[in-house]
């Protein structure tokens, strides 16, 4: 199993590679951001031990780099502070874990054991395709054929949903649950009021048209065959 560490901190970085070399792991320390970034997105990673403040580039753009360079090993972040903000920036940024300074070397072992056991995720995806049709879920940003399509929060999210599971029909009481938060209720049009403007700004002036509706059952988004 190979670990990366990430710790400027030349005493704290000695001391991690040393515990989990002894522990028989296999350890890369790299001593700033940039470097972090370089072996994690190179190597080849079962975790990744990140420390939060470090030259360069922090903690928290260095786990987005390697998520978006493709590296979907575990992380678990080290931090100074015990902030609770600062804990849900990691977690939202797909940090697996953290742990906060100082720590015992028993739990920081412990916390690794167990994201490993727990074994890579899939990596989320950065952005979802059907046809000319592009999702950028990092930036938040849609376009058709190139052009940019500006939609509100709502239409996002009902897009977003209708093309992660592209090809399946989704039932307005599924798409009631997952974009809006709420029991279906039959006298209630919102969704369809919102297929049809999202359509309108998606499909009217493209082709192929992608979002269609399967009567008595919902809605399904997906590029005709052939
Ligand atoms: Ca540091």
């Amino acid at each position: 199993m190979r670990i990366l560490v990430v710790e400027d901190e030349p005493k704290t970085g000695d001391y991690l590679r040393q515990g989990l070399t002894e522990a028989g792991f296999i350890v890369d320390l790299a001593r700033d951001g940039p470097g972090g970034l370089h072996l994690g997105s190179t190597g080849d990673y079962d975790l990744a031990i990140l420390d939060v403040m470090l030259p360069g580039l922090d903690g928290w753009r260095l786990l987005e780099g390697l998520r978006r360079a493709g590296a979907a090993m575990p992380v678990l972040f080290l931090t100074a502070r015990d902030r609770v903000d600062d804990r849900v920036r990691g977690l939202e940024l797909g940090a697996d874990d953290y742990l906060v300074k100082p720590f015992a070397f028993a739990e920081l072992l412990a916390r690794v054991r167990t994201l490993l056991r727990r074994g890579a995720r899939t990596p989320e995806p950065m952005r979802i395709k059907v046809a000319n049709l592009e999702l950028d879920l990092v930036r938040r940003r849609v376009s058709r054929d190139g052009r940019t399509i500006d939609l509100t929060a709502k239409e996002f999210a009902l897009l977003e949903l209708l093309m992660r599971r592209q090809g399946e029909v989704l039932p307005r009481s599924l798409i009631a649950s997952q974009v809006w938060d709420m029991n279906f209720d039959s006298d209630t049009n919102v969704i369809e009021v919102a297929i049809r403007r999202l359509r309108a700004k998606i499909d009217d002036g493209f082709e192929p048209k992608l979002v269609r509706t399967v009567r008595g059952m919902g809605y399904v988004l997906e590029a005709p065959a052939g």
